[in-house]
């Protein structure tokens, strides 16, 4: 399939119902959506170590192609922004029709759900989440929105006004990958968010940039004196875990306690959760 006609189908899916991008096309190695199918969504697991207790879970979006989950880095770069916008409204839409299932069952976390810096831009953003969430009877306090960043977008009154309509309903905001190209000091000072979360690459690098823990201990420092907390994702493994437990870091996501389940394997995650112990581990010649 040449690339001028997966334009073409491209810009007719964007006018196709949402939550229906599959049947994918590999090409060069990343898919591009050829007709109308099913996404899924995945959810990965956030753990405050001073609780000991799942505190959040982020959404996490798959695309189904041959009865496979293609991951979303081989498929958003190539899509349009009025296509990632319906992806991004279908899986709050699914994040609150689980969320409503897991609290019938007593459970009690937020949900994270990623959204585009740009979405930000539309006049009726912080409408169309409420209309969502008030469909499936999730209060706003229960959802929490990552801002991510694909561009050096100039944030605008009307990016702050529509989050700030939504934190007035007691919705919080993370700014997503904090460290990665976009998401620098400049945001952190201007978006009226709640969480920074460090992006994986930091502490997935670690092993061979020791110094970089430098950087995470002056952001834990800069997060609790701007009154923010901080999420630090991509920890794979104990070690890490516990050179980031001496520097205070209470709330960590990654491999180390799970990798993005599904929604129905959240509530056995919960009950069989044990925090590997900071002493046990801890031995005399750790690393750092
Ligand atoms: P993100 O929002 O920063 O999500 C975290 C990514 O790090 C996830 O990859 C997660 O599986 C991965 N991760 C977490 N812990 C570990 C770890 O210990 N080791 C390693 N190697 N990886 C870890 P995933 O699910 O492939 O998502 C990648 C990115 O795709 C996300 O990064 C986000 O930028 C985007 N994305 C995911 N879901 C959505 C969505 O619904 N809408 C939009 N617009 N973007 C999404
Ligand atoms: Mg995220
Ligand atoms: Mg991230
Ligand atoms: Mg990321």
């Amino acid at each position: 399939m040449s690339g001028e006609k997966i334009v073409a189908i491209l810009s007719q899916t964007a006018q196709s119902s949402p939550g229906s991008f599959s049947m994918l096309h590999e090409q060069n190695n990343h898919y591009q959506p050829v007709a109308k199918s099913n996404i899924h969504v995945l959810y990965q697991p956030i753990i405050d170590l001073t609780q000991g207790k799942v505190v959040r879970v982020e959404a996490l979006v798959r695309f189904e192609s041959d009865n496979q989950l293609i991951s979303p880095d081989k498929v958003l770069p190539y899509l349009q922004p009025e296509e990632i916008i319906q992806i991004n409204f279908a899986v709050l839409k699914q994040a609150a029709h689980d969320l409503r299932l897991w609290q019938q069952q007593g459970l009690n976390f937020k949900v994270s759900v990623n959204v585009e810096i740009f979405q930000l831009e539309n006049p009726e953003f912080a409408q169309s989440v409420l209309r969502i969430l008030d469909r499936e009877n999730i209060a706003p306090q229960h959802i929490a929105l990552e801002i991510l960043e694909g561009s050096n977008l100039e944030i605008s009154r009307q990016m702050i006004d529509q989050i700030n309509m939504l934190r007035q309903k007691n919705m919080t905001f993370s700014l997503d990958d904090v460290g990665s190209a976009y998401s620098g000091l400049a945001r952190i000072k201007n978006l009226p968010i709640d969480t920074l979360k460090l992006d994986g690459i930091f502490v997935r690098d670690l092993y061979q940039k020791p110094q970089d823990l430098n950087f995470i201990q002056a952001l834990s420092a800069l997060s609790r004196s701007l009154g923010k907390s901080l999420i630090v994702e991509g920890v794979e493994d104990v070690t890490i875990l516990n050179a980031l437990r001496r520097l205070d870091v209470t709330l960590i996501q990654g491999y180390v306690f799970s990798r993005p389940i599904t929604a129905q394997e959240i509530p056995q995650f919960i009950c069989k959760l044990s925090i590997p112990s900071y002493e046990k581990v801890l031995k005399p010649n750790d690393w750092i």
